[in-house]
C-alpha cells in the first residue's frame, strides 16, 4: 500500500481556502452595517451613483465568494467522508488535472458547464 506519489494533499488547500474566503466575506460584509452614514441625497448626483455601484460589486462579490465557499466545505465532507474526486451529478471521476487546478470542484467539466449533453 504505497501512498501515490504525485497526488498532492488537498485536505490543507481545502482547509486554508476556506479560512481566506471567509476573512475576504468578513472584509466585505463588516459586521456593523447599521452604524453607516445615511446617503445624503441632493448634494452630487456622482457620489449617490458611485457608492451604489461599489455596494453592487460588493454584494456580487460576496455572493461568488458565498459560492466557492459552499463548494469548498462540499469538497472537504467529501474528503472526510468519502467520495472526493467523484462528479456529484455524474459519479465520474474528476480528471486529477481539474482537481490540481480547482481542488474544491464537486462536479466534471461537463456538468459544470451545465449537465452532461446527449447526442
Ligand atoms: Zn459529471
Amino acid at each position: 500500500m504505497a501512498d501515490p506519489p504525485s497526488a498532492p494533499a488537498p485536505g490543507p488547500t481545502l482547509a486554508a481556502k476556506l479560512a481566506e474566503l471567509d476573512s475576504e466575506l468578513e472584509q466585505l460584509n463588516p459586521p456593523r452595517t447599521e452604524q453607516r452614514a445615511p446617503v445624503q441625497y441632493g448634494k452630487r448626483a456622482g457620489d449617490h451613483i458611485a457608492e451604489s455601484t461599489d455596494r453592487l460589486t460588493r454584494e456580487r462579490t460576496a455572493a461568488e465568494l458565498r459560492r466557492v465557499r459552499e463548494q469548498v466545505v462540499a469538497a472537504l465532507e467529501r474528503l472526510q467522508g468519502g467520495g472526493y474526486g467523484r462528479c456529484e451529478i455524474c459519479g465520474r471521476a474528476i480528471p486529477e488535472a481539474r482537481l490540481e487546478a480547482l481542488p474544491w470542484a464537486i462536479r466534471c467539466v461537463d456538468c459544470a458547464a451545465g449537465g452532461p449533453r446527449r447526442g
